[in-house]
C-alpha cells in the first residue's frame, strides 16, 4: 500500500492545513466527475486520496499510524474491519470532515458556474473526418485551389445547437439548477456519502426542450454536405495528409471542432516518374546519336524540353537538368529533371550499313575502348 504521506504528496510533520490543503487539491485532481478520460483509474486513486486523508486528518490514527504503519495502532487491537483496518472500507465518508470538504469542492458547481460548468461538463469535441483529395501529378507539383464534397455534422443554426425552438424555446432544469450535475448523499455506517453524478432528469444538460427546434428535431446538430476549398501546396506527395483545422464534426456545447483530414492522391504523369522532388526519366537514343551526338525532345514539367546528346555518349548516362524538378513543399527551390538515356540499335542491317560499320571497326583502335581494354586485360592475366 501506498504511504499516506506520498499519497498526498506531504512531508511527515506537515500541519493539518497543510494535510487538508494537500487533500483538496488531490481530492479534485483525481475526482472521477472530472476524469472522464480515465475514470477507472481516477476512482482508484481518489480512492486511495481519500483513505490517506481520513487517517492524516484524524491526530489518534495519524499516530498509529506513524508508530505502527497502521491507523488502527498494533494489530489484532481495535480497529474496524479487522487487518485492513479503516482504510480497506476506502470511499469517502463523513469522517474527518469529508462533507464540509465536498461542499467546497464541489458546492460550486450548482451555484456561480451554473450555467458554463454545466456546459463545460457535457462539453464535446467534434471528430475528425478522414477523407481524399485526388490529384493531376502537375496539380500536386505546382499546387493548386481544390473543392472536395464533405458530409459532416454541423451544429444548427436555428437553434444555435441548443435543439430548443429558435434557441430559446427552453427551459432550466429544476432539479440540478442548469449545472447538469447533482450530489447524492447517502447515509452509510460511516456517516454521509456524497457523491456528485450527472443529472438524470436532464442528461447532464442542464436544460429542459420545451419545444424542439424543427431543423434538427431537438439534436442541436445537422448533417449537411459541404464544398469546402482546398489550397494545395505545391510538392505534395501521393500518400501525405492534408489538414484542415476545424473543418470535422462540429463540436458539441463548446467543444472544439474537428479536423478535415485529406488523404492525397496524385495520378500517374504518363511519362515522367517522380523521386522526391526529382522526376526521372529514361529515353531511348538511336545509337547513331549515342556515336554523332544530336538533339533529342524530352517531356518536362513545363512542357517539351529540346535536350543535345554530345557526340560520343556512352548508354546509361544520366544528364541533370537543374530546377527542373518539382517545387520543394513550403519553399523556393526546386529539384532536378534526371534524363537517362538507353542506346538502341537499329532492328536491321543492311548491307550498305554493315559494310560502313566495318570500315568504322576497322578504323578504330582498341586503345580507344577504355573499360574494355582493362576488362581484356584483366582477363588475360585471370
Ligand atoms: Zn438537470
Ligand atoms: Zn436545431
Amino acid at each position: 500500500m501506498a504511504d499516506y504521506y506520498d499519497v498526498l504528496g506531504v512531508s511527515k510533520n506537515a500541519t493539518q492545513d497543510e494535510i487538508k490543503s494537500a487533500y483538496r487539491k488531490k481530492a479534485k485532481q483525481y475526482h472521477p466527475d472530472l476524469n472522464k478520460d480515465d475514470p477507472q483509474g481516477a476512482a482508484e486513486k481518489f480512492k486511495e486520496v481519500n483513505e490517506a486523508y481520513s487517517v492524516l486528518s484524524d491526530e489518534t490514527k495519524r499516530k498509529n499510524y506513524d508508530t505502527y504503519g497502521s491507523a488502527d495502532g498494533p494489530q489484532g487491537f481495535g480497529g474496524f474491519g479487522g487487518s485492513g483496518g479503516f482504510s480497506s472500507q476506502g470511499g469517502f465518508s463523513g469522517f474527518g470532515g469529508f462533507s464540509d470538504i465536498f461542499s467546497d469542492l464541489f458546492g460550486g458547481f450548482g451555484g456561480g458556474a451554473r450555467t458554463s460548468a454545466g456546459a463545460q461538463s457535457q462539453a464535446r469535441d467534434g471528430s475528425d473526418i478522414n477523407s481524399t483529395i485526388n490529384l493531376s501529378f502537375n496539380e500536386a507539383c505546382f499546387g493548386c485551389d481544390k473543392e472536395v464534397k464533405v458530409t459532416r455534422e454541423e451544429t444548427c443554426s436555428h437553434c444555435k445547437g441548443t435543439g430548443a425552438k429558435n434557441g430559446t424555446e427552453y427551459k432550466t432544469c429544476s432539479e440540478c439548477g442548469g449545472s447538469g450535475r447533482v450530489r447524492y448523499t447517502q447515509s452509510t455506517l460511516f456517516g454521509q456519502m456524497t457523491s456528485v453524478g450527472v443529472c438524470k432528469t436532464c442528461n447532464g444538460k442542464g436544460k429542459i426542450i420545451k419545444e424542439k427546434c424543427s431543423e434538427c428535431n431537438g439534436r442541436g446538430i445537422n448533417r449537411v454536405t459541404r464544398t469546402i476549398k482546398v489550397t494545395v501546396p505545391a510538392g505534395i506527395d501521393d500518400g501525405q495528409i492534408l489538414t484542415l483545422r476545424g473543418e470535422g464534426n462540429s463540436g458539441i456545447n463548446g467543444g472544439y471542432d474537428g479536423d478535415l483530414m485529406l488523404k492525397v492522391k496524385v495520378a500517374k504523369h504518363p511519362m515522367l516518374e517522380r523521386d522526391g522532388y526529382d522526376v526521372k526519366i529514361e529515353v531511348p537514343i538511336p545509337f547513331t546519336t549515342s556515336i554523332l551526338g544530336g538533339k533529342i525532345i524530352i517531356p518536362s514539367l513545363e512542357g517539351k524540353l529540346e535536350l543535345t546528346i554530345p557526340e560520343l555518349t556512352q548508354t546509361g548516362t544520366t544528364f541533370k537538368l537543374k530546377g527542373k524538378g518539382i517545387p520543394v513543399l513550403r519553399k523556393s527551390s526546386r529539384g532536378d529533371l534526371l534524363v537517362t538515356v538507353k542506346v538502341e540499335f537499329p532492328k536491321n542491317l543492311d548491307r550498305k550499313t554493315k559494310e560502313a560499320v566495318k570500315t568504322l571497326d576497322a578504323s578504330v583502335d582498341q586503345t580507344q575502348y577504355d573499360k574494355y581494354k582493362k576488362y581484356v586485360d584483366k582477363v588475360k592475366n585471370l
